[in-house]
Protein backbone atom coordinates (compact mmCIF):
# COMPACT_ATOMS: atom_id res chain seq x y z
CA UNK A 1 0.00 0.00 0.00
CA UNK A 2 1.25 3.78 -0.96
CA UNK A 3 -0.34 6.77 -0.74
CA UNK A 4 -0.34 10.52 0.17
CA UNK A 5 -2.84 12.63 2.02
CA UNK A 6 -3.38 15.53 4.03
CA UNK A 7 -3.06 14.70 7.49
CA UNK A 8 -3.25 15.93 11.44
CA UNK A 9 -0.30 15.46 13.20
CA UNK A 10 -1.28 14.09 16.69
CA UNK A 11 1.76 13.02 18.18
CA UNK A 12 5.61 12.48 17.64
CA UNK A 13 7.87 9.83 19.63
CA UNK A 14 11.04 8.88 19.43
CA UNK A 15 11.79 5.02 18.44
CA UNK A 16 15.35 4.26 18.78
CA UNK A 17 18.36 6.96 18.70
CA UNK A 18 17.92 8.36 15.34
CA UNK A 19 14.20 7.39 14.53
CA UNK A 20 10.56 8.74 14.92
CA UNK A 21 7.07 7.14 15.25
CA UNK A 22 4.05 9.37 13.98
CA UNK A 23 0.46 9.48 14.71
CA UNK A 24 -1.82 11.05 12.97
CA UNK A 25 -5.73 11.66 11.92
CA UNK A 26 -6.36 10.97 7.67
CA UNK A 27 -9.62 12.26 6.47
CA UNK A 28 -10.60 8.75 5.07
CA UNK A 29 -8.31 6.37 6.85
CA UNK A 30 -8.86 7.06 10.46
CA UNK A 31 -5.96 7.70 13.60
CA UNK A 32 -2.94 6.01 11.80
CA UNK A 33 0.48 5.25 13.29
CA UNK A 34 3.48 5.69 10.98
CA UNK A 35 7.60 5.44 11.26
CA UNK A 36 9.53 8.06 10.11
CA UNK A 37 12.82 6.55 10.20
CA UNK A 38 15.66 9.10 10.35
CA UNK A 39 13.44 11.58 11.47
CA UNK A 40 15.30 12.26 14.30
CA UNK A 41 18.29 13.26 12.48
CA UNK A 42 17.07 14.02 8.95
CA UNK A 43 15.22 16.89 8.72
CA UNK A 44 15.53 17.14 4.91
CA UNK A 45 12.62 14.77 4.01
CA UNK A 46 10.31 16.08 6.85
CA UNK A 47 11.31 20.35 7.17
CA UNK A 48 9.48 21.10 10.06
CA UNK A 49 6.36 18.35 8.91
CA UNK A 50 6.74 15.87 12.51
CA UNK A 51 5.01 18.43 15.21
CA UNK A 52 1.98 17.84 17.40
CA UNK A 53 -1.14 19.59 15.03
CA UNK A 54 0.73 20.46 11.99
CA UNK A 55 -1.74 19.97 8.68
CA UNK A 56 1.12 17.79 6.27
CA UNK A 57 1.03 16.18 3.18
CA UNK A 58 2.17 12.82 4.30
CA UNK A 59 3.76 10.59 1.31
CA UNK A 60 3.18 6.92 3.02
CA UNK A 61 3.63 3.43 2.40
CA UNK A 62 3.78 -0.06 4.17
CA UNK A 63 6.23 -2.51 5.08
CA UNK A 64 6.49 -6.12 3.17
CA UNK A 65 3.35 -8.06 4.12
CA UNK A 66 2.02 -4.66 5.65
CA UNK A 67 3.35 -5.22 8.77
CA UNK A 68 3.68 -1.57 9.61
CA UNK A 69 4.09 2.40 7.59
CA UNK A 70 6.63 4.15 6.62
CA UNK A 71 6.81 7.75 5.87
CA UNK A 72 8.95 8.62 2.97
CA UNK A 73 8.52 12.35 3.20
CA UNK A 74 6.33 15.34 4.37
CA UNK A 75 5.53 18.85 3.59
CA UNK A 76 4.52 20.94 6.15
CA UNK A 77 0.87 22.90 4.75
CA UNK A 78 0.11 24.65 7.97
CA UNK A 79 1.16 24.83 11.71
CA UNK A 80 -0.34 26.20 14.26
CA UNK A 81 1.72 29.21 15.87
CA UNK A 82 -0.26 30.76 18.38
CA UNK A 83 -1.23 26.79 19.59
CA UNK A 84 2.39 26.14 20.26
CA UNK A 85 3.37 29.56 21.78
CA UNK A 86 0.80 29.94 24.35
CA UNK A 87 0.25 26.61 26.68
CA UNK A 88 -2.96 27.42 27.47
CA UNK A 89 -4.26 27.02 24.17
CA UNK A 90 -2.00 24.02 23.56
CA UNK A 91 -3.34 22.52 26.29
CA UNK A 92 -7.15 22.63 25.11
CA UNK A 93 -5.55 20.95 22.20
CA UNK A 94 -3.82 18.39 23.79
CA UNK A 95 -7.16 18.04 25.95
CA UNK A 96 -9.10 16.86 22.46
CA UNK A 97 -6.47 15.09 21.33
CA UNK A 98 -6.03 12.95 23.97
CA UNK A 99 -10.01 12.15 23.56
CA UNK A 100 -9.87 11.59 20.17
CA UNK A 101 -7.20 9.11 20.35
CA UNK A 102 -8.85 7.25 22.89
CA UNK A 103 -12.46 7.16 21.36
CA UNK A 104 -10.54 5.98 17.98
CA UNK A 105 -11.62 7.06 14.81
CA UNK A 106 -12.13 4.09 11.94
CA UNK A 107 -12.71 5.16 8.21
CA UNK A 108 -15.92 5.37 8.28
CA UNK A 109 -16.46 8.22 10.26
CA UNK A 110 -12.67 9.61 9.60
CA UNK A 111 -14.17 12.60 7.34
CA UNK A 112 -16.08 13.91 10.12
CA UNK A 113 -13.43 13.70 12.77
CA UNK A 114 -11.03 15.39 10.65
CA UNK A 115 -12.97 17.83 9.53
CA UNK A 116 -13.97 18.38 13.54
CA UNK A 117 -10.37 18.36 15.00
CA UNK A 118 -9.08 20.62 11.96
CA UNK A 119 -11.36 23.08 13.32
CA UNK A 120 -11.06 23.21 16.79
CA UNK A 121 -7.75 23.86 15.82
CA UNK A 122 -8.68 26.89 13.83
CA UNK A 123 -10.93 28.10 16.72
CA UNK A 124 -7.46 27.80 19.21
CA UNK A 125 -5.89 29.62 17.07
CA UNK A 126 -8.03 32.53 15.95
CA UNK A 127 -10.04 33.47 19.05
CA UNK A 128 -8.23 36.11 21.26
CA UNK A 129 -9.12 34.65 24.37
CA UNK A 130 -9.20 30.40 23.77
CA UNK A 131 -12.64 29.68 24.80
CA UNK A 132 -12.19 26.93 28.09
CA UNK A 133 -15.53 25.08 26.76
CA UNK A 134 -14.03 24.16 23.37
CA UNK A 135 -12.64 21.05 24.67
CA UNK A 136 -16.38 19.45 26.51
CA UNK A 137 -18.52 20.62 23.10
CA UNK A 138 -15.83 18.86 21.23
CA UNK A 139 -16.45 15.56 23.29
CA UNK A 140 -20.29 16.25 22.27
CA UNK A 141 -19.67 16.62 18.95
CA UNK A 142 -17.61 13.41 18.47
CA UNK A 143 -19.29 11.09 20.00
CA UNK A 144 -22.61 13.00 18.13
CA UNK A 145 -20.79 12.55 14.91
CA UNK A 146 -19.62 9.01 15.55
CA UNK A 147 -23.29 7.18 16.11
CA UNK A 148 -24.30 8.51 19.74
CA UNK A 149 -27.22 9.36 19.64
CA UNK A 150 -29.28 11.46 21.76
CA UNK A 151 -32.86 13.30 21.43
CA UNK A 152 -32.32 16.44 22.75
CA UNK A 153 -36.03 17.65 21.71
CA UNK A 154 -39.06 15.38 22.52
CA UNK A 155 -39.43 13.57 25.85
CA UNK A 156 -38.23 10.09 25.57
CA UNK A 157 -41.55 9.10 27.42
CA UNK A 158 -44.25 10.85 25.96
CA UNK A 159 -43.00 12.86 23.30
CA UNK A 160 -43.53 15.93 24.16
CA UNK A 161 -41.19 19.04 22.67
CA UNK A 162 -39.02 19.73 25.59
CA UNK A 163 -38.54 23.19 24.20
CA UNK A 164 -42.26 24.33 26.16
CA UNK A 165 -40.51 23.64 29.38
CA UNK A 166 -38.17 25.31 31.33
CA UNK A 167 -35.86 22.32 32.53
CA UNK A 168 -35.81 17.94 31.66
CA UNK A 169 -34.39 15.09 33.67
CA UNK A 170 -31.28 13.41 31.84
CA UNK A 171 -31.31 9.54 32.98
CA UNK A 172 -27.64 8.16 32.58
CA UNK A 173 -28.09 4.67 32.24
CA UNK A 174 -30.56 4.84 29.79
CA UNK A 175 -29.19 8.00 27.77
CA UNK A 176 -32.46 9.80 27.47
CA UNK A 177 -33.97 12.82 28.27
CA UNK A 178 -37.50 13.38 29.99
CA UNK A 179 -39.96 16.14 30.61
CA UNK A 180 -40.50 16.89 33.94
CA UNK A 181 -43.87 14.96 34.26
CA UNK A 182 -42.24 11.76 32.95
CA UNK A 183 -39.99 12.59 35.55
CA UNK A 184 -42.27 12.99 38.23
CA UNK A 185 -44.86 10.13 37.09
CA UNK A 186 -42.36 7.01 37.67
CA UNK A 187 -40.04 4.78 35.81
CA UNK A 188 -37.20 5.74 37.27
CA UNK A 189 -36.27 2.50 38.99
CA UNK A 190 -36.19 0.86 35.65
CA UNK A 191 -33.77 2.57 34.12
CA UNK A 192 -31.31 3.57 37.04
CA UNK A 193 -31.24 6.02 39.57
CA UNK A 194 -28.32 8.23 38.71
CA UNK A 195 -29.73 11.20 36.30
CA UNK A 196 -29.55 14.90 36.56
CA UNK A 197 -32.26 17.80 35.97
CA UNK A 198 -30.95 20.01 33.18
CA UNK A 199 -32.22 23.73 31.70
CA UNK A 200 -33.16 25.07 28.55
CA UNK A 201 -30.25 26.68 27.85
CA UNK A 202 -28.18 23.43 28.36
CA UNK A 203 -30.86 21.36 25.73
CA UNK A 204 -30.50 24.27 23.09
CA UNK A 205 -26.53 24.84 23.45
CA UNK A 206 -26.21 20.78 22.72
CA UNK A 207 -28.78 20.44 19.54
CA UNK A 208 -26.57 23.22 18.42
CA UNK A 209 -23.66 21.58 18.52
CA UNK A 210 -24.92 18.44 17.26
CA UNK A 211 -27.05 19.69 14.48
CA UNK A 212 -24.77 22.51 12.97
CA UNK A 213 -21.31 23.03 12.16
CA UNK A 214 -18.45 24.23 14.38
CA UNK A 215 -18.15 27.24 12.27
CA UNK A 216 -22.01 28.01 13.61
CA UNK A 217 -21.60 27.22 16.61
CA UNK A 218 -18.07 28.90 17.62
CA UNK A 219 -20.17 31.97 17.82
CA UNK A 220 -23.39 30.27 19.58
CA UNK A 221 -23.23 27.67 22.08
CA UNK A 222 -19.37 28.06 22.52
CA UNK A 223 -19.45 31.78 23.02
CA UNK A 224 -22.45 32.32 25.10
CA UNK A 225 -23.18 29.52 27.20
CA UNK A 226 -23.57 30.69 31.11
CA UNK A 227 -21.87 29.40 33.61
CA UNK A 228 -24.62 27.32 34.93
CA UNK A 229 -24.93 25.98 31.21
CA UNK A 230 -21.73 25.14 31.18
CA UNK A 231 -21.41 22.88 34.29
CA UNK A 232 -24.82 21.42 33.37
CA UNK A 233 -23.02 20.85 29.93
CA UNK A 234 -19.78 19.58 31.32
CA UNK A 235 -21.85 16.51 33.92
CA UNK A 236 -24.28 15.80 30.99
CA UNK A 237 -21.12 15.28 28.75
CA UNK A 238 -19.13 13.29 31.18
CA UNK A 239 -21.44 11.23 32.44
CA UNK A 240 -23.23 10.32 28.96
CA UNK A 241 -19.71 9.39 27.48
CA UNK A 242 -18.55 7.26 30.68
CA UNK A 243 -21.31 5.71 30.57
CA UNK A 244 -22.54 5.01 26.97
CA UNK A 245 -18.78 5.32 25.03
CA UNK A 246 -16.87 3.82 28.12
CA UNK A 247 -14.32 6.47 28.45
CA UNK A 248 -13.48 8.62 31.68
CA UNK A 249 -10.88 11.15 32.34
CA UNK A 250 -7.76 10.37 35.26
CA UNK A 251 -4.46 10.99 36.04
CA UNK A 252 -4.31 13.52 32.91
CA UNK A 253 -5.96 11.14 30.30
CA UNK A 254 -8.62 9.74 29.03
CA UNK A 255 -8.96 5.78 29.67
CA UNK A 256 -11.81 2.76 28.63
CA UNK A 257 -13.42 1.48 31.05
ZN1 LIG B 1 -42.76 13.32 29.01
Amino acid sequence: MEFTERVLVLRVGRFRESDLWVRFLSPTRGILSAFAFGGAKSRRRFPGCLDSFNEVLFQVSSSRKNVYLALQEGVLLHGPRRVRADWRRFGLAQNCRKFLEAFGVAPEGAAEAHALFSGVLQVLEEEDSPPPALPLLFRARLAFDQGYSLDLRRCAVCGEDLATRPTAYFQVEAGRILCPDCRNGGGRQAYGSRGMTITRETLDALAQVRDYPLSAWRKGALAALSDVGKKECLRLVDSFIQYHVGLYWEKNGFWRA
